[in-house]
């Protein structure tokens, strides 16, 4: 237990300030909390995941970026005591967790935002905190400017600099790259307690080993996103498939088309070909249009179907327009006709469409129990034989939860990001996203965890071209396959130069602390 921590000073003299508030965003100026019946203590022990538990030694509450440096020197200053940033604590496999160090909340930063134009494009961007929500951005940036990012996850209770950590993909990502790759500018505090502004001009190699570097490199504290006029309507589209090849074709036929005849939103999952209220058909409907029509599923249909989901965007004085461009665009695709669902809704609830899901999560419980989801990129050359194997037979019972499967492109992300990506031009998301029920109603966990682990040895032994989105491992080696040789090479590099004695992020489980 450490009692007050002043990282301005560097030195342990009173006690709190103020008290920890794991609900909250903190005020006051930085203070940390430490004793055992401290609230942030154990929510800093635990992540979204519910499976793994480290706890922490204290719990920091930055204001400033000069706060996390400070805390970083004071870290660096002992043999042992490693740093890691807490965003939303929305991991799922102890990312966020630190035990026995310190752990930032981000969420205490001061969360600032600003308008900025680009002098050399005029482009507008958002300057932000790196412990500031998603939905918190799109509330700020539509309401005083009614602009938005271009790039988002499907789920916006993130950090930015929790999602800039990784990639950041929803079904924007096959037309605008990833959240990583929208960063134009960011702050960033190195494992030597330094702060530094980069981008893809000054320190380049900083600014693109800190996108998707799992938090190895440095703290985001503050980063600049580009900006798009805010749409005031969406046009939500769910069709569906029962044969797989069709969907893929369709699905990739989408994300390859050009700018004016692209949607601008394009995801889909597996479902159950049942009545299953959770995994069947009814996944399928929207809340206030026709129910899923099951006669219209062909017969002798395999055990799981497929939804392609797509979005268009368009202002309320276009309206009339809209209809006749959505038909033209779905006229080509080989959806089972009669199964379409459309409903318009305003942008910002389209974006912050799982909010709902969260609610009811949360009033069943299922928010707070164990997720032990499985997050895959794999590449379109291996999707069918993946949907054969897995949706079809380990899966065909579903998860308690989406089963999502879309692709995006591999030349909008920047090769020289730290993320890992398949070899493959296109490459599929596919995400298990499982809400089991408490055992004995729904599996053990480890039933559950074991399964995960055979869906990936399913894809390692026919020898698939994929990789681990969020990924887990609890060995070098398995990190340096990873990243593959040259990926590995840099990526130590990387954390030779920003990170010499490896006090940040020991949660990711790749290096381990180096005493002084
Ligand atoms: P945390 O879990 O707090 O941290 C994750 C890692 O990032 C840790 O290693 C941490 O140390 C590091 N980190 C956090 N903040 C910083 C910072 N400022 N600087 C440097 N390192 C930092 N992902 C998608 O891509 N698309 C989705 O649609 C999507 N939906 C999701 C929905 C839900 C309900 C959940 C639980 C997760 C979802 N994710 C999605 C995954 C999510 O993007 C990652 O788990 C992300 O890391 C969570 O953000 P966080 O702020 O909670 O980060």
């Amino acid at each position: 237990m450490i009692a007050y921590l002043d990282p301005q000073q560097n030195q342990t003299p009173n006690p709190p300030s103020v008290a920890g508030d794991p609900t909250g965003t903190g005020t006051g100026t930085c203070t940390c909390t430490g004793t055992e019946a401290d609230p942030w203590i154990a929510t800093a022990s635990s992540d979204f995941g519910g499976t793994f538990h480290a706890v922490p030694a204290a719990v920091i509450h930055p204001k400033t970026s000069a706060d996390v440096a400070s805390t970083i020197r004071l870290a660096t200053g002992t043999h042992h005591l490693t740093v890691t940033a807490r965003g939303n604590g929305h991991s799922i496999s102890g990312q966020s967790l630190s035990d026995g160090g310190l752990v930032l909340n981000m969420r205490s930063l001061d969360q600032k935002m600003e308008l900025v134009t680009l002098p050399d494009d005029g482009q507008y961007c958002v300057d932000v905190s790196g412990g500031a929500l998603w939905e918190e951005v799109l509330e700020w940036c539509v309401k005083n400017y009614n602009m938005a990012p271009v790039s988002w996850t499907d789920y916006l209770g993130l950090t930015v600099g929790g999602t800039l950590s990784n990639g950041g993909v929803s079904g924007q990502a096959f037309r605008h790259g990833p959240q990583v790759a929208n960063v134009v500018q960011m702050e960033v505090v190195t494992g030597d307690g330094e702060c530094h502004v980069c981008s893809p001009v000054d320190l380049s190699e900083l600014f693109y080993a800190v996108l998707g570097g799992f938090g190895q490199f440095g703290i985001i504290t503050r980063a600049r996103l580009r900006l798009q006029p805010a749409p005031s309507t969406v046009r939500w589209i769910r069709v569906a498939y029962d044969k797989f090849e069709e969907y893929s074709a369709d699905a990739e036929q989408l994300v390859n088309r050009t700018r004016s005849e692209a949607f601008d939103y394009v995801e889909g999952f597996a479902f159950v070909n049942s009545s299953d209220p959770v995994n069947g058909w009814p996944s399928v409907e929207f809340r206030s249009g026709p129910s899923f029509d099951s006669g219209k599923v062909p017969v002798g249909s395999g055990p799981v179907l497929y939804c392609l989901e797509v979005a268009v965007h368009f202002n309320n004085q276009q309206s009339d327009k809209v209809d006749e461009r959505v038909h033209e665009m779905l006229r080509p695709l080989k959806y089972i006709r009669g199964l379409e669902f459309t409903i318009d809704v305003s942008y910002v609830d389209f974006l912050s469409r799982v909010k709902h899901v969260e609610k009811e999560a949360r009033a069943s419980g299922s928010w707070a129990t164990p997720h032990p989801w499985l997050n895959l990129f794999i590449a379109s050359s291996d999707i069918v034989d993946f949907d054969r194997r897995v949706f079809k037979n380990i899966l065909k019972d579903g998860i308690g939860g989406p089963m999502l499967v879309y692709p995006m492109l591999r030349n909008k992300w920047d090769e020289k990001m730290s993320a890992a990506l398949p070899k493959s031009e296109i490459f599929y998301l596919v995400a298990l996203l499982r809400f089991p029920q408490p055992y004995p109603n729904g599996p053990r966990i480890e039933e559950v965890l074991a399964q995960n682990r055979h869906i990936i040895d399913c894809c390692r032994s026919n020898g698939y071209d994929f990789k681990l989105y969020l990924p887990h491992y609890e060995s070098e080696t398995d990190w340096a396959e990873h990243f593959g040789d040259d990926g590995w090479l840099r990526f130590v590099k990387r954390k030779k130069q920003y990170d010499r004695t490896a006090v940040l992020a020991p949660g990711q489980k790749i290096f381990s602390r180096v005493s002084n």
